[in-house]
Parts: C-alpha cells; structure tokens; sequence
C-alpha cells in the first residue's frame, strides 16, 4: 500500500458514505489507471435500482470489460471499500483488472452485520447428463 492507494481507498469510502446517503447499501469502488488518474466511479444502487447485481465492483468490471484494452485493464486497479463478494470477484477476474485494493475484508463487514443475516448458497446438485450437456460446448474453446 502506497500513500496514492491510500488516497485512492478514502475516496471508495467516501462513494460508499454517498451510497448510503442516497439509500443504498454502503459501498463505493473506482477504477485508477497506473499513473492514479481516476477511471470511473460507482456507487451500489441495488436498492433503489431494483437490482441485486448493482454492486459497484461489477458496474465497473463491466465498465473495464466494455471500454478497456486488455493491456490497459491489467495496468488498471481497483479501488473498493469493502472486499469484492464471490459475485463481483468473478466479474472482476474476467475484466482483466490487473489489481484490487479494498478497505474493509468480508470478515470485517460480517462481523459489523447483525448475526445471521449473511448470504447463504442455495443446495445445488449436479454434475449430471455429461453426455448432451459436453455437446454444445465440445469444440467451442480452442
Ligand atoms: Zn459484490
């Protein structure tokens, strides 16, 4: 962590603050090319929005796949003030960002939550019917 990240890391806090002010969940990211100079910034919208995917880590992974040059994407990093949830770090792990700087860890935000109150996967079953699913895939990748 440098003094730049620092001041990078207060400003995602600072868009968090916003979030919250404006009704939303309290977290905020931006993107920062290598020089500091800012990208883009988000706030989480998923209250007002409607939408349980507006986290701001994944507007801007989006954002970075959309608009970024591979090389470019990786000189990039993200500035977020909570730590990317499995959601948005699958996102991010397929924008190219080079790097993710974040505040609070999920293990801290948890333990600020009230208890039992966090996400919880559905059961799932699964591998099955290897046979017709590998079709539509079998040469795609190459
Ligand atoms: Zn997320």
């Amino acid at each position: 962590m440098t003094p730049d990240d620092d001041k990078l890391l207060r400003r995602a806090i600072a868009l968090a603050g916003e979030a919250r002010a404006g009704g939303n969940p309290p977290f905020g990211s931006l993107l920062a090319g290598p020089d500091g100079t800012v990208l883009a910034e988000e706030r989480n919208s998923s209250l007002t929005d409607r939408d349980i995917t507006a986290h701001p880590e994944l507007k801007l992974a989006r954002w970075a796949g959309r608009e970024l040059d591979p090389a470019t994407a990786a000189a990039t990093t993200m500035y977020t003030s909570c730590q990317p949830c499995g959601m948005c770090a699958g996102a991010i792990a397929r924008s190219g960002l080079g790097r993710v700087v974040y505040a609070l860890s999920g293990e801290q935000l948890d333990g600020l939550k009230p208890p039992g109150t966090a996400f919880t996967d559905p059961p799932s079953e699964g591998p099955a019917l290897y046979t017709e699913a590998r079709v539509p895939v079998e040469g795609y990748y190459r």
